[in-house]
C-alpha cells in the first residue's frame, strides 16, 4: 500500500506544488554548478597523461642505452658505480611510480602494484650485492620502463574510450539564444528559465526540453535514440533537448530547466553509471585484495625457504631472490583491474549508441542472465494514445460526458488522461477542478464544478457502488460516475506498436524463455493483445501492487543465475520497476519517476531494443569473462616457470605487460559491437 500512498504524493505535486519543485530545481542547479569543475580537471588530467608518460619513456629508453654503454666501455667499474650510473634511467622511469607507491604505504595501502613494481626493480638492482648474485641493473629498469609502458595504453585505452563515450553523447548544449524584451540574448542553457522562449537556428542543439511554437524543421535524433532518420516538427510538437535542428528556425516554449531535461538527464545517467559495479568488477577488486598479499608473503617465501632448506643458504639465497623478484612482477593484477572494467565501459557505450542507456555495469551483467521478460501494456508494448471511439452516455448528453472526463484528467500522466483531453480539446473553459486524487490502476477522482466525478475502470466504479453497464465493443472502456450515481462511459482504443510483435519475436530467437505481460485493462484486450503479439502469458486487471504480486511469483519461478526483466513506461509501474533484476524504462514517452526508478532507460521507445540490449550486454560479459580467463591462466603459467627458474625477468614483464595489452584491445572490442 505505500508506494500506491507515494504515487498519489507524486501526482499531486507533479500537479499543484510547482514552487517547491522549482525550489528544489534551483538547489539541485546549485550543487550541480558546484560539482562541475572538479570532474572536468579530472578529465584533462587524464588526457594529459598519456603524452607525458610517452615523453618520459622515451628519455628513460636513451638514458638506459647510454648507461649500459658506458658500463660495457668501462668494465672496470664497481659495482656501486655501476649502480649510481644506472640510477638515473630508474629514476627517471619510475619517479612516479616511487612516488605512489610511497603516498599508498603513507596511507597504510602496502600491497598496490606501485608496491609490487619497487619492491620488484629495488630488489633486481640490489641483487648483484648478494653474494653470489649477478649484477640485473638493465633488467630492473626494463621492468620499470615496461610497467610504464603498460600504464600509458591504460591511459590511452581509458581516454579513448572516454572519447568515444561523450562523442556519441555529444548533446550537451553550450548555449541558447532566448527571447527577452524583444531582443534575443545568447546565454548558458542553465540560466533559462521553464516558461522562456528560445530560438534554435538550423545546425544548434536544442538546448533544453520544450514544444514548438512556430516553425517547422527536421530534428537529427541520432545522438539521443540511435535512430538516423530524421524527425520532423512543427508547431504543437515537443522536442527534446540534445537534437540536433537540421533544416528551419524554430521558436521553443521551454517546458524544462536545463538540468531536468533530457540531455542533461542522460548525461548524468552515462556519468554515474561506472559507480554502479558488476559483480565481476567487485569480484576482480576483492581478488586483488586477496590475491597480492598472498603473492608477497610466496615471493618472500620462495626467496628464503628454499635457501634455508637447501643448508647452504649463501651459495643459493641470489638465485631464489631472483626467482622471487621475477615472481613479483608476473604477479601484479594489472591486466585484470584495468581491461574488466574497460569491457564494461564498453558495452555501455556500445548500447547507448543505438539508444539504449544502461544505468551501471551490475545491469549490463544482469541483462545478458536475462531469462523472464515482462512487459507492461499500455505505453510500453501498446503506443499508448488512445482514440476516443464511441461514448456512451447516460442521463446527460454526450459532449457533457467527455467533458467530466476530460476535467477530470486535467492533471492525470497517464495516456488515457491525454487521449480523453486531447478529444475534448477546450480544456479551459472556467470550470473548477478541486481534490484531484490518482488512484492507481484504477482512475482519477475530482470535484468538478462543485460535483464528486469518478473517472476510471469497473473495478473503481464498484468501489464506489456504482452500477456501471457493460460494453460489448473491443478496446477500453472508461466509465464515468457522478457522486455515486453512474453516467456512463466512453470507449478508447490503442494500437500496438510497430516493432512491438518483432521485439517478441527476436527475445525467443536469443532464447528469452518466458514473456509476460501484465495489465491493469481488462481481460478482453489484454488477452487480444498478447495473442496478436505471441507473449507466452498475459495477465490483466491488476493494480499496481498485484504487479508486484505477479512480478516476485516469477523471480521466484526463474532458474538460479538468470534474471528477470521488467519493461514499462513507469506510470504505475515504478514499484515494479524497482523490483525487478533489471527495470527497464521507456524515455521519451515514460513519466520521470520510470526513469529513476529504471536500470535502463530505452530513448525512442522500441522494445525491440530490449533484444538489442541483451545481445550487448553478452558480448559485453563474453569478452569480460575471456579477459579474466587470459590474464589468470597466463600469470599462473609464468608464475610456476618463474619458480622453477625458468622464466627469466624480462620474460616476466614481457608476459605481464603483453597480457595486460591484449586484455586492453578484447575489451576495445565491446565499444564497436554490433548487433
Ligand atoms: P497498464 O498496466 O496497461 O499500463 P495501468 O495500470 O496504467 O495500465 O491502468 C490500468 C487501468 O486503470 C486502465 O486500463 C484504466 O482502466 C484505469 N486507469 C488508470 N489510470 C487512469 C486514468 N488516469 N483515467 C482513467 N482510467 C485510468
Ligand atoms: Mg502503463
Amino acid at each position: 500500500m505505500d508506494y500506491d500512498e507515494n504515487m498519489n504524493d507524486c501526482s499531486n505535486v507533479n500537479s499543484f506544488n510547482k514552487e517547491n519543485i522549482m525550489a528544489a530545481e534551483e538547489e539541485e542547479k546549485k550543487l550541480r554548478s558546484e560539482e562541475p569543475e572538479p570532474e572536468e580537471e579530472e578529465e584533462e588530467e587524464e588526457e594529459m597523461d598519456p603524452k607525458h608518460k610517452l615523453i618520459q619513456i622515451i628519455v628513460s629508453t636513451i638514458l638506459l642505452i647510454v648507461a649500459t654503454v658506458i658500463t660495457k666501455l668501462n668494465p672496470n667499474l664497481a659495482m656501486w658505480q655501476k649502480l649510481l650510473i644506472f640510477l638515473v634511467p630508474y629514476f627517471c622511469a619510475g619517479f612516479d611510480v616511487l612516488k605512489e607507491a610511497g603516498e599508498s604505504i603513507g596511507h597504510g595501502e602496502v600491497f598496490n602494484e606501485d608496491f609490487l613494481m619497487v619492491v620488484a626493480t629495488v630488489g633486481a638492482l640490489l641483487i648483484g650485492f648478494v653474494p653470489g648474485g649477478k649484477a640485473n641493473f638493465t633488467e630492473a629498469v626494463f621492468v620499470m620502463l615496461f610497467f610504464q609502458v603498460g600504464e600509458l595504453f591504460e591511459g590511452i585505452a581509458e581516454g579513448s574510450s572516454h572519447r568515444a563515450i561523450s562523442q556519441l553523447l555529444d548533446i550537451r548544449p553550450d548555449t541558447a539564444n532566448v527571447e527577452r524584451d524583444g531582443k534575443v540574448e545568447v546565454v548558458s542553457p542553465d540560466d533559462v528559465k521553464v516558461g522562456e522562449i528560445v530560438v534554435i537556428k538550423p545546425g544548434e542543439k536544442v538546448p533544453m526540453d520544450g514544444v514548438v511554437l512556430e516553425g517547422k524543421s527536421s530534428l537529427n535524433t541520432v545522438a539521443l535514440t540511435g535512430e538516423s532518420a530524421p524527425r520532423d516538427v512543427a508547431q504543437g510538437d515537443d522536442i527534446l533537448s540534445g537534437c540536433v535542428n537540421e533544416s528551419g528556425l524554430l521558436r521553443v516554449k521551454v517546458t524544462k530547466a536545463f538540468g531536468e531535461s533530457t540531455a542533461s538527464k542522460i548525461l548524468e545517467l552515462v556519468e554515474h553509471s561506472s559507480a554502479r559495479k558488476s559483480k565481476s568488477e567487485k569480484f576482480i577488486a576483492k581478488f586483488a585484495r586477496v590475491y597480492t598479499p598472498i603473492v608477497v608473503f610466496a615471493a618472500v617465501a620462495v626467496a628464503f625457504l628454499p635457501p634455508l632448506l637447501s643448508g647452504n643458504f649463501t651459495a643459493n639465497f641470489a638465485t631464489w631472490l631472483l626467482r622471487a623478484l621475477t615472481f613479483l612482477i608476473v604477479s601484479c593484477p594489472c591486466a585484470l583491474v584495468v581491461s574488466v572494467p574497460l569491457a564494461f565501459f564498453g558495452g555501455i557505450g556500445a548500447s547507448s549508441k543505438c539508444g539504449i542507456l544502461v544505468k551501471g555495469s551490475g545491469f549490463m551483467e544482469s541483462l545478458s542472465e536475462a531469462d523472464t521478460v515482462v512487459f507492461d501494456k499500455t505505453g510500453t508494448l501498446t503506443k499508448g494514445v488512445f482514440e476516443v471511439s464511441a461514448i456512451h452516455p447516460e442521463k446527460m448528453d454526450a459532449k457533457e460526458l467527455l467533458h467530466l472526463a476530460a476535467h477530470v484528467e486535467r492533471y492525470s500522466t497517464h495516456p488515457i488522461a491525454i487521449s480523453l483531453r486531447d478529444a475534448f480539446g477546450n480544456e479551459n473553459d472556467g470550470c473548477s477542478v478541486e481534490d484531484v486524487t490518482e488512484i492507481s490502476g484504477q482512475g482519477v477522482k475530482a470535484t468538478v464544478n462543485g460535483k464528486t466525478v469518478y473517472v476510471g475502470n469497473t473495478k473503481l466504479m464498484d468501489s464506489i457502488g456504482a452500477k456501471w453497464t457493460a460494453c460489448e465493443e473491443p478496446g477500453t472502456i472508461i466509465h464515468v460516475a457522478v457522486g455515486s450515481e453512474y453516467a456512463g462511459h466512453i470507449h478508447i482504443s490503442d494500437v500496438e506498436k510497430d516493432d512491438a510483435k518483432q521485439a517478441i519475436t527476436d527475445l525467443k530467437s536469443i532464447g528469452i524463455r518466458k514473456t509476460v505481460m501484465l495489465t491493469g485493462d481488462r481481460e478482453k484486450v489484454a488477452k487480444h493483445v498478447a495473442e496478436d503479439l505471441g507473449l507466452d502469458e498475459y495477465r490483466a486487471e491488476l493494480l499496481p501492487a498485484d504487479k508486484v504480486d505477479n512480478v516476485e511469483k516469477l523471480l521466484a519461478e526463474k532458474p538460479d543465475g538468470k534474471s528477470l526483466v521488467f519493461v514499462g513506461d513507469g506510470i504505475n509501474d515504478a514499484p515494479v520497476l524497482a523490483r525487478a533484476d533489471v527495470g527497464i524504462a521507456m524515455g521519451a514517452l515514460g513519466s520521470d519517476a520510470a526513469i529513476e526508478a529504471a536500470d535502463v532507460v530505452l530513448m525512442d521507445d522500441k522494445p525491440s531494443k530490449i533484444a538489442k540490449g541483451i545481445r550487448i550486454a553478452r558480448h559485453t560479459l563474453l569478452v569480460a569473462r575471456q579477459n579474466i580467463v587470459i590474464a589468470i591462466v597466463v600469470k599462473i603459467a609464468i608464475l610456476i616457470l618463474a619458480v622453477f627458474g625458468y622464466a627469466p625477468m624480462w620474460l616476466a614483464v614481457f608476459g605481464d605487460t603483453g597480457v595486460l595489452l591484449i586484455c586492453i584491445l578484447n575489451s576495445a572490442r565491446t565499444l564497436s559491437t554490433k548487433v
